[in-house]
């Protein structure tokens, strides 16, 4: 068995009483990881759950969470967590995309819960199940579970994960993640990072991204660490937790290092355990990086995407301080190439071009999706999608996107997809969202429409879009334009976009 359902127990038979997992409200020792996974997992089993059966959840990082992936996992089920910020129409296409059998939800969800039109036939409440129609509790229910059971083993072939993200089409595709692409992730973490079996982490990046789970929680659990996840992001909270607990790494995009180190009590907070921090998404500006720098702290950039189950690029400690906008080298298992005149090169120094990528953490394709997947290849290398550039010693940086997305605060815009809900609006004729660069979010939305000659409210379309996508999703202004710029095959000009938005932003 070489799934990632095991590592509890073969954690447990190692380091039965360290600590694996701290919350708001309890701990557990690998021991205790191991006896609930196995219990959860064969709940499941009771529940009539087979292999392949998809495990959505939907809540904030906690304890449950990491049950709920392990448990899933040994069982040979697929788990599906869900971004907790999307709407309940979101959530519908993505329950219905990936035919959820359970769906696990937190308090904080049960609203959402409710207004859902698919409905899995096992839904699962953290906290009373009552007030949620047709729920259970997910307590009693794992304590249906037995000990000593037995599973199939689980092969690194099998899915482990399918985590939604999207394309130019503006639909959400799952990409389905291998027990295997995980496992050669956390490896090639290992092999890049100074991970100690002594180590606490923080899991502050939210599990339903796979930096999240892959980039220091799931590598400090393979070492027998201990991981504190963060259910709800606030910079005081933060600090506080990073001392009490004597932190010794996390890993958060730029927006959130932002947040912490110009927070009142920045100065004040004993940050001297933290070795070392993993961000990403996109760099981050020079005077966040000295904040963090002059505290000691090694600030490592990574670049990956959730279709590599997170790492392709990570720096490393010897230059980090020196490279502070590189993303470092490949990773250890992971092959990376460069399209040129219609074929692949390898990556040399001085080099410049839209990255692929492939290695046993890439992903084999989407969810139902196979000429998505396949358009997404090129033979066996995957399109990132985004431009790199390496200097003269091979330290690589992402300099530009060939696909249109904005990233926003870690988190991702599909252009299309707010298009789409834009032009469904009364009065709006076309629309075009493009990126404008902020200095607190690293991108933000900005709309273009054209309208019928009915005047549009700015606020009554923001209020529109709320109840459609979820809020970071908005654009941050609107204009109303004449017509939007085309080429000649109706794509719109988006460079074009990017700078008259530039210039009307103040
Ligand atoms: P996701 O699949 O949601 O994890 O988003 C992956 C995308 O985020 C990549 O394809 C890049 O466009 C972008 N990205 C990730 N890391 C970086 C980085 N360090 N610098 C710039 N862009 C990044
Ligand atoms: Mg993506």
């Amino acid at each position: 068995d070489t799934g990632l359902g095991s590592w509890p127990w073969r954690r447990a038979r190692i380091t039965p009483d360290r600590i694996a997992l701290i919350d708001d409200d309890r701990s557990l020792t690998y021991r205790q990881l191991a006896d609930n996974t196995e219990r959860l997992a064969s709940a499941f089993r009771v529940a009539g759950l087979d292999r392949g059966a998809r495990v959505a959840y939907l809540g904030p990082n906690d304890i449950a969470a990491f049950e709920s992936l392990f448990a899933a996992g040994l069982g040979g089920h697929v788990f599906v967590p869900l971004n907790t910020r999307l709407s309940a129409r979101e959530i519908d296409f993505m329950l219905e995309d990936c035919s959820a059998d359970v769906l696990i939800v937190a308090p904080s969800h049960h609203d959402v819960v409710e207004q859902l039109t698919v409905r899995p036939s096992t839904i699962l409440t953290l906290g009373p199940g009552d007030d949620v129609p047709g729920a259970r509790e997910f307590r009693n229910f794992m304590a249906q579970g037995g000990l000593g059971d037995g599973f199939a083993p689980v092969g690194l072939d099998d899915p482990c994960l399918v985590l939604y993200t999207s394309g130019t089409t503006g639909l959400p595709k799952g990409a389905v993640l291998t027990h295997g692409n995980l496992t050669f992730n956390t490896v090639n973490q290992l092999a890049h990072l100074d991970v100690l079996s002594s180590d606490r982490a923080l899991g502050i990046a939210p599990m339903f991204h796979v930096t999240g789970l892959n980039q220091v929680t799931l590598p400090t659990l393979f070492k027998g660490g201990s991981v504190r996840p963060v259910g709800k992001f606030d910079a005081g909270t933060v600090l506080k937790s990073i001392e009490e607990h004597a932190v010794n790494c996390f890993s958060a995009v730029p927006t959130i290092l932002q947040m912490l180190c110009e927070h009142p009590s920045w100065q004040s907070t004993d940050i001297s355990t933290v070795r070392y921090v993993i961000y990403g998404g996109s760099p981050v500006i020079e005077r966040v990086a000295k904040a963090w720098l002059d505290r000691g702290v090694q600030l490592l950039q990574g670049y990956g995407m959730t279709e590599a189950a997170a790492g392709i690029y990570l720096s490393i400690a010897d230059g980090a301080a020196d490279h502070p906008v590189s993303v470092g080298f490949p990773h250890f298992y992971t092959d990376v190439g460069i399209a040129k005149d219609n074929s692949v090169h390898p990556v040399t120094s001085d080099d410049r071009g839209e990255l692929l990528v492939r290695g046993p953490n890439v992903f084999s394709g989407y969810l139902n999706r196979s000429e998505a997947t396949d358009s997404s290849f090129d033979g066996d290398w995957f399109r990132t999608g985004d431009v790199i550039a390496t200097d003269h010693a091979g330290w690589t940086s992402v300099v530009d996107r060939v696909k249109d997305i904005i990233i926003s605060g870690g988190e991702n815009i599909y252009p299309a997809e707010v298009e789409a809900v834009l032009t469904d609006y009364p009065g709006v004729v076309s629309a075009a969202v493009v990126g404008v660069n902020d200095d607190k979010w690293g991108e933000v939305g900005t709309a273009f429409v054209v309208t019928d000659g009915r005047a549009i409210d700015k606020h009554d379309i923001a209020e529109y879009l709320a109840g459609q996508i979820a809020r970071y999703k908005i654009p941050k202004s609107f204009h109303v334009v004449e017509d939007i710029p085309r080429s000649a095959t109706g794509k719109i000009l988006r460079t074009e976009l990017r700078t008259i938005a530039a210039d009307q932003v103040p």
